[in-house]
């Protein structure tokens, strides 16, 4: 593995800055182990409650698994290239968090948290999973109408372990790099690292789950 090239001193330490002035405006009742404990046992719950109700799937039914892998990076791709780092009313809040925050406090070099209250930059809003809920819900219907329930159920288990594998994986590529947890996603974290490079974060490696949608959109740096 190339050892990531770091960014020039002053972008490390205006990094470093940038960190601790985010952690002294946090506020103090913010609490990083519930911030990263909520999504992960809704998630659980909304999987567990899919799985249990399967009958015998269908082969089109499992099908639907592989789908939302692939098409959910798609997805994922283009969210985090045209709406991370664009600012598009009225979602600017996520250009704000993303492009402006996330980026200025991690940049290549310099992409560890010193501080597990620095998951609040790291993490989705806690109540992102439910959003998703809200918003998968109706095509998981619709799913379920044109292949059968199972269908339906697998698609929710689908994008509901999606999301929470994504949370997983982002925060492991932002953990120390001689961390075990980081240590096993190595080659993920170097790519999601040279998207932090400011020179590449709005032309290359969006896919922070893994690389497919740039080796395919020809952004894969
Ligand atoms: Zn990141
Ligand atoms: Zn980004």
């Amino acid at each position: 593995m190339p050892a990531q090239p770091a960014q020039p001193a002053p972008a490390v330490a205006r990094a470093a800055a940038a960190r601790a002035r985010f952690l002294a405006e946090l506020p103090a009742r913010y609490n990083p182990w519930r911030h990263l404990l909520i999504p992960n046992i809704y998630g659980g719950l909304v999987i567990a409650s899919c799985l249990v109700q399967l009958g015998e799937p269908s082969l089109a039914a499992w099908l639907v698994v592989p789908a939302v892998l692939v098409i959910g990076q798609g997805v994922e791709w283009r969210f985090h290239r045209d709406l991370l780092h664009h600012r598009v009313p009225p979602l600017q809040y996520l250009y704000d968090a993303h492009h402006v925050s996330h980026h200025t406090l991690y940049v290549r070099g310099a992409m560890a948290i010193h501080d597990p209250r620095e998951l609040r930059a790291i993490l989705f809003p806690w109540w992102a999973i439910g959003l998703l809920s809200v918003l998968m819900t109706p095509l998981a219907l619709a799913l379920a109408g044109l292949l059968g329930r199972d269908a339906g159920l697998l698609f929710m288990v689908s994008t509901h372990a999606y999301f929470v594998v994504y949370e997983w994986l982002h925060t492991a590529y932002h953990l120390p790099p001689r961390s075990v947890v980081h240590r096993l996603v190595a080659r993920l974290a170097a790519h999601h690292e040279r998207h932090h490079d400011p020179a590449l974060m709005t032309r290359a490696n969006f896919g922070v789950t893994t690389p497919l949608w740039d080796l395919l959109r020809g952004t894969l740096r």
